[in-house]
């Protein structure tokens, strides 16, 4: 089984515009520049998701993409941009906010963070953030092929203590290039929304 065809659905910049639908809803997270665009485009075998790239300093937006009737991929505004200013943090942390906490469609959270890194402090409060609501995450640790096999459990180990995941925190080592760490984060989906 594989996800054939994301249509895009609509941006929201806040909770009025978000779309009316009944499908469960899989939301990916992540650090500006993290990696986010590519792994949602490897899963879904594209090479190009309309409508993904973020702008330092622009408004940002949620975006909504129906997964082939299945469920419905949505991309959150990435965090952790130097130098935003103070504004568009503000109106970054009301959409989430909004977001994680008000819609009754979200069923699981894919959080992304960078495989060859401690992860950073905004990391951290994303994650604490997700703990806080209770929803399903798995966290997939991106750009694996950058690490040699011998720095990965010394690198797993470092990302679970920094984020101090719970035993039971699904965890994957994730790679664009080479697809790693696709089936994890597939079936986390299917998982979720056939469950
Ligand atoms: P986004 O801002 O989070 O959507 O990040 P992008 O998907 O645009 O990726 C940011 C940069 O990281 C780009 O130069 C990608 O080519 C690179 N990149 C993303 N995923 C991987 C990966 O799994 N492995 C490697 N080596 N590079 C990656």
């Amino acid at each position: 089984m594989r996800f054939k065809n994301p249509v895009f659905i609509s941006s929201a910049y806040s909770n009025n515009d978000y779309p009316q639908h009944n499908f469960p809803e899989i939301a990916f997270s992540g650090r500006s520049n993290v990696g986010k665009s590519s792994m949602i485009n490897k899963l879904l075998n594209r090479n190009k998701l309309a409508r993904t790239s973020s702008q330092p300093g622009r408004t940002q937006s949620i975006n909504f993409f129906n997964i082939d009737d299945r469920f419905v991929l949505v991309d959150l505004p990435g965090y952790g941009f130097a130098k935003v200013p103070l504004k568009v943090k503000k109106e970054w942390g009301r959409l989430i906010d909004d977001y994680l906490y008000n819609r009754t469609n979200l069923v699981g959270i894919v959080q992304i963070i960078d495989a060859r890194h401690k992860p950073t402090k905004d990391d951290l409060m994303m994650v604490n953030w997700l703990k806080d609501t209770g929803i399903p995450t798995i966290i997939a640790a991106t750009k694996v092929d950058k690490l040699k096999k011998s720095q990965q459990s010394k690198q797993k180990k470092l990302i679970r203590e920094t984020l101090q995941l719970a035993e039971d925190m699904d965890f994957c080592f994730f790679s664009a290039k080479t697809g790693e760490g696709k089936d994890q984060i597939f079936n986390f989906i299917v998982d979720l929304i056939e469950g």
